[in-house]
């Protein structure tokens, strides 16, 4: 079982006490008491007996750590006098019964000298001991530039060390296929005959933190709380347990994200988490930051697919990376690729957001199936709302890849669709590009041709007005701002649903004004809802919880219920 340990910076004796206290409460299985911010090196002797009270009082087994400032830790004294300290507190610690169960060596350190590895010998259990000892000896290695270029070199050093008990490694993960290296080290360190510890560092790191258990990892990090993280990108305790289900991620577990750029503020791991969870669904879902462009796109998710122990079996794709999935997909077509597939809406739109992947028992992928799930997200939330779609027209605010996907849906299920735009030439190329696309005709598909047609389609013609613009959207240039001019809005029928692509915030210029008017109202986290769910299906065959992923996403947004409705 891979181990959840928690980093605690020893500040102060009670407050370390406390925080370990905490962390058993909550569900770790070590701490790592990190003294090199408590100890300074000097000779104040009320520094050891403080620190033995501290290993006597801890409710957990502990690592102790004092890392110098070398490898990314506070200690910038001499490393005799660290080394001595472990010594000191080893000793004492085991005469009041009280030993950590492991000491963490830099592996520089403990080959610097002779004499080091003397004195770190004499405080860990190994072959040549003599008398028994409950410590064990972990040798770290740690970069937080990038990967190390001996990281094969470093990791055979440190098995060779008889005193050994775990290697660890860790170093800034600079993309996400570094995270697959790690797990590859983890899953091959048996050859080696020592529990290893290898995580990335960073914000492309999280991947090795999250799947340390499936990869047999010995353990993994997690911070009591954000602010007491000790390496960047460490996940806290409340994520790994609650957000990825750390203890229920096993050698079997199938991987999904989604990949986009940025990506980190997406809720999609909460809402497809706990869809999983609730359908009983063995997957573990998180983001994958990927750099714009094709190449990265293309490199990182043929690596994630083709890796043999991954179960990669799904993702979600964002901006920037919608055409890149389509553009993939035709690539791989067109090699004659066999297994990928492109469902038409995304043909159409030339844009999808939904990669599943069929795997056989022996985790071969037989099947990929690239599909879009907004367009159907958003035509399915229209035709709750006005019971089918068939022979009715919607108005499209807007003409990038939202629009589009909406519009070819809408007259896939039979509906007919005006696209207006603030820059009319897009809506004019959406349309014929679409019409070309589906092989429909005008009177299906058109871009409004004036202010008079706007004019009609509010008064009565359009059951539905649709913004797939970013227009009201929190943090562009364009919050607060309605998608189109007020007199429209104003002038839309009683009838008329008016919905909204936008869901931060919740409430637009748009809801609000329609709200105002007692119109009925889709909000945009409703078709997050329903596109999220779509996917989850395909992923997993099974009818997730919409209600359930709504709530979800309610809370990650932070959005009380009523305030969603
Ligand atoms: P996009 O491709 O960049 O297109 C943006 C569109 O908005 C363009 O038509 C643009 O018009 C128009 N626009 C931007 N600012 C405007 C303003 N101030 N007034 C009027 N029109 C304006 O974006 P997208 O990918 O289609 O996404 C559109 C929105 O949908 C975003 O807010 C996105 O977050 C949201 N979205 C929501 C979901 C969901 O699940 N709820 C899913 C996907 C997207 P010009 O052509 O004139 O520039």
């Amino acid at each position: 079982m891979t181990l959840l340990c928690v980093p605690i910076f020893v500040e102060d004796i009670e407050s370390a006490i406390s925080d370990a206290v905490e962390a058993r409460h909550r569900g770790a299985d070590l701490v790592e008491l990190r003294i090199d911010s408590y100890y300074s090196g000097s000779d104040d002797e009320q520094q050891v007996p403080e620190l033995v009270r501290l290993l006597q009082r801890c409710p957990l087994p502990c690592i102790v750590t004092c890392r110098p400032v070398l490898e990314g830790g506070q200690y910038d004294g001499p490393d005799d006098a660290r080394i001595s300290v472990l010594e000191r507190l080893c000793a004492a610690a085991r005469a009041g019964e009280h030993p950590p169960r492991y000491v963490d060596v830099e592996l520089a350190t403990y080959t610097r000298s002779q004499n080091i590895r003397q004195k770190v010998n004499l405080c860990v259990d190994h072959e040549g001991q003599l008398r028994a000892v409950d410590t064990g000896l972990i040798l770290s290695s740690h970069d937080f530039q990038g990967r190390p270029a001996d990281l094969f070199r470093t990791i055979s050093l440190m098995a060779g060390e008889a005193a050994c008990r775990v290697s660890k490694v860790a170093y800034r993960a600079r993309s996400l296929r570094d995270n697959l290296e790690l797990l590859d080290v983890l899953s091959e360190s048996h050859e080696l005959g020592r529990p290893m510890i290898a995580l990335g560092m960073g914000p492309f790191g999280m991947m090795s933190r999250v799947l340390a258990g499936k990869f047999d990892g010995f353990l993994t990090f997690a911070s009591l709380r954000r602010s007491s993280a000790t390496a960047p990108g460490q996940p806290t305790l409340d994520e790994l347990l609650g957000l990825y289900r750390f203890r229920s991620i096993s050698r079997n577990t199938k991987v999904y994200g989604v990949i986009g750029w940025p990506v980190e503020h997406s809720i999609s791991p909460q809402v497809h988490n706990a869809a999983f969870e609730s359908r009983g669904h063995d997957g573990v879902y998180m983001h994958l930051p990927v750099a714009a462009g094709y190449e990265p796109f293309k490199a990182t998710l043929l690596a994630m697919a083709d890796h043999p122990m991954l179960d990669f079996c799904g993702c979600s794709v964002t901006i920037p990376h919608k055409e890149n999935l389509v553009a993939l997909a035709r690539e791989m077509i067109e090699a004659g690729d066999d297994r990928w597939t492109l469902d038409p809406l995304s043909v159409a739109c030339g844009a999808a957001n939904t990669l599943t992947i069929e795997r056989d028992g022996k985790g071969q992928a037989l099947k990929f199936a690239v599909a879009n799930s907004d367009g159907p997200g958003a035509a399915g939330a229209l035709r709750d709302a006005l019971g089918t779609l068939v022979g009715q027209t919607v108005l499209v605010l807007g003409a990038g890849g939202t629009a589009r996907a909406l519009a070819a849906s809408v007259v896939l299920e039979g509906g007919k669709v005006a696209v207006s735009n603030r820059t009319p030439e897009r809506a004019t190329e959406l349309c014929a590009q679409l019409r070309d696309a589906l092989r429909c005709d005008p009177a299906h598909l058109h871009a409004v041709a004036d202010e008079d047609e706007l004019a009609e389609l509010a008064a009565g013609k359009a059951a539905a007005v649709f913004n797939c613009t970013s227009a009201g959207m929190a943090g562009g240039g364009s919050q607060g701002q309605l998608p189109a001019s007020e007199e429209f809005v104003a002038a839309l029928h009683r009838h008329c649903v008016v919905a909204e692509s936008v869901y931060r915030p919740l409430m637009t210029p748009l809801l609000a004004a329609a709200t105002g008017r007692g119109l009925q109202t889709i909000n945009g986290l409703q078709l997050f809802v329903r596109q999220a769910a779509e996917q989850s299906r395909w992923w997993t065959g099974q009818e997730p919880s919409s209600a359930l992923m709504m709530q979800v996403a309610r809370e990650a947004m932070q959005i009380d219920a009523e305030s969603a409705e």
